[in-house]
């Protein structure tokens, strides 16, 4: 289970001192939407911010509000006993006292935790228990979607029933809604009813990397919460600290992560240091520009269908990451380590014949079969080609067509 707190967010200062503001003065909005790229950390400071929110320790947050419409008295006959002293600044969780231990458990009763699942409905429970198990198992557990997984109606009904009862244990019920943006229409009207509700006493917090599928009706209600890539020296030390990766292997899954550590650890479980030795063993009949040997190598990696054209993003990603260790070796102040550091010799050399502008031009090709590849493309051809023009030669210089699709999206 990630229980990290506001003030450990990895890589998001920002939003650590505004959240951890938000909790010293007690002011909470009516909901708050976490946007930015996927795998960056908006998740972790959801459940991070609800669990200040629900701290027994932390001002405002202990149900005194409850005690005090009975007159002092609880059902036994007295008034129960005051929490402990605060143990933090009054700006994050406590970490210790039981509605921190349940909420870390993802376990306290005024803590709504939904999130979109793929499935039958009959097996929707088996479904939730199995994630919400893997989170506390696994520090760092990513959530994976298949295109049709949603939020299901089912979930958000039951929800909203729960909406029309007080807190059960806290002053204030938290609802995470993660991924928010894979909700049906009527849901999200169903929402936007309950976040304007006056004096309502729940914390909404949504989160989605995809802003634009976010209605601007919802948008426009939340306080907007933005978060930002991660550096690769975070990301790389994260893999390290968790056994996902070390040394050299991990600084290549940061830098190819794109500052998303989610990407970076669903990278660490396959080949890596293998799927680079291919990619770059085509280097050889690029220099030498041997056509034939380039084709074959073309076809011997990539297969067919979906798999051929995340090998082929593969492997012009590890093409570019090539040209960024060459422009490092030539004009870097050796502060930032190589990618492939167990090629310097060799990458050194290489630096050393060519420029800027010659390392922007073949920049400029791979960044293109990279555009091309939600298109109608065939892998082979298109590694091939971009290769070939990467090595020099001139095999046709046509207009490519316009893809705008991101690189990637979970
Ligand atoms: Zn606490």
């Amino acid at each position: 289970m990630p229980i990290v707190p506001l003030a450990q967010l990895l890589g998001q200062s920002a939003v650590s001192d505004f959240l951890r503001g938000v909790v010293s003065r007690g002011r909470y909005g009516n909901a708050y939407l976490f946007t930015g790229p996927a795998g960056v950390g908006k998740g972790t400071a959801a459940l991070a911010f609800a669990r200040a929110a629900l701290c027994d320790r932390v001002p405002g947050a202990a149900p005194a509000a409850a005690a005090a419409d009975d007159g002092g008295m609880s059902l036994f006959g007295e008034t129960p006993p005051a929490p402990e002293p605060v143990a933090t600044d009054g700006d994050d969780a406590c970490g210790e006292c039981p509605a921190c231990r349940k909420a870390a458990g993802l376990q306290h009763p005024d803590l709504k935790f939904l999130f979109p699942v793929s499935g039958v409905e009959a097996k929707l429970e088996e479904t939730i228990g199995e994630t919400l198990q893997a989170m506390r198992d696994d520090p760092l557990h990513v959530f994976q979607y298949d295109q049709a997984a949603s939020v299901r109606m089912s979930l958000t009904r039951e929800l909203q029933r729960e909406l029309a009862f007080r807190p059960y244990e806290a002053s204030r019920r938290v609802v995470i809604i993660r991924d928010c943006d894979r909700m049906r229409e009527d849901q999200y009207s169903a929402l936007l009813k309950s976040i304007e509700e006056p004096g309502a006493t729940t914390l909404w917090v949504l989160t989605s990397s995809r802003l634009s599928r976010v209605p601007a009706t919802i948008r426009s209600r939340c306080q907007v919460v933005k978060f930002v890539p991660l550096g690769e020296g975070a990301i790389a030390r994260v893999l390290t600290e968790n056994g996902k990766a070390s040394g050299p292997a991990a600084r290549t899954l940061a830098a190819l992560a794109s500052g998303s550590l989610a990407r970076a650890i669903t990278l660490s479980r396959e080949d890596a240091a293998g799927q680079a030795r291919a990619a770059l063993a085509m280097l050889d009949p690029v220099r030498s520009r041997n056509h034939a040997g380039l084709w074959k190598a073309a076809q011997d990696a990539n297969k067919f269908g979906r798999a051929g054209r995340e090998a082929l993003r593969r492997t012009l990603e590890f093409h570019e990451l090539w040209l960024r260790d060459l422009l490092n070796a030539r004009y870097g102040d050796g502060s930032i380590p190589l990618v492939f550091a167990d090629r310097e010799s060799e990458i050194r050399a290489e630096a050393a014949r060519v420029d800027a502008a010659e390392i922007r031009r073949r920049l400029m090709v791979l960044e293109e079969a990279l555009r091309s590849i939600d298109g109608n493309i065939t892998a082979d051809l298109t590694l091939f080609s971009a290769l070939a023009r990467v090595g020099g030669s001139r095999i046709g210089e046509g207009a490519w067509p316009a893809h705008s699709t991101a690189r990637w999206d979970y």
